[in-house]
């Protein structure tokens, strides 16, 4: 990891879990694993928030939660999915209520495995997520020097490529929840 400028902050969210990797992430966090060395700060707020830590599936409830904390954070932001359930559904990704992991409602950025995810690497993901939010930190910075203040909200020239139309998914939930022929 190369020279940080600035302590990102790091919001976890349950969307699923079965609290094992929420544990493990608490862990994380805690004086014995303590990831804080790294200059991450935890915070409750996503309007504060530059990295996102996500554990468990995404169901029809904590979708649009899922979505709505990714839509808080401001620009540049990292998204870590942490434990195979927040990667790809893991055992519950055949449930009738898990749409699957956390990328099929906004961009993951650094995937953890594990089930539970271990503190080490979840500590791993830590990093590169630090990484990556530095990097995009750079660009955000050389784009609002190029195009002058007023193009801060547009800022991160990759996000809407990256981001999708999140109304997709939403639709694509309505059309397989209330109306089977999608119409
Ligand atoms: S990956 Fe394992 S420990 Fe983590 S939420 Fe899923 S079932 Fe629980």
């Amino acid at each position: 990891m190369g020279k940080v400028k600035r302590s990102p902050w790091l919001l976890h969210y349950d969307a699923s879990s079965c609290n094992g990797c929420d544990i493990e992430v608490l862990a994380s966090l805690t004086p014995v694993y303590d990831a804080e060395r790294f200059g991450v700060v935890n915070t409750g707020d996503p309007m504060q928030a530059d990295i996102l830590l996500v554990t468990g599936g995404v169901n029809a409830q904590s979708a649009e939660v899922v979505k709505q904390i990714y839509d808080q954070m401001a620009r540049p932001k990292v998204v870590v999915a942490v434990g195979v359930c927040a990667c790809t559904g893991g055992v519950f990704k055949d449930c009738y209520n898990i749409s699957g992991g956390v990328d099929t409602v906004i961009p993951v950025d650094v995937y953890v495995p594990g089930c539970a995810a271990r503190p080490e690497s979840i500590i791993d993901g830590i990093v590169k997520a630090v990484a990556i939010f530095q990097e995009r930190s750079d660009k955000h910075e050389k784009y609002i020097k190029e195009h002058g203040e007023s193009a801060r909200d547009m800022s991160d020239p990759d996000a809407a490529a990256r981001e999708g139309n999140p109304a997709d998914f939403f639709d694509a939930l309505g059309k397989t929840s209330d109306n089977k022929e999608g119409k």
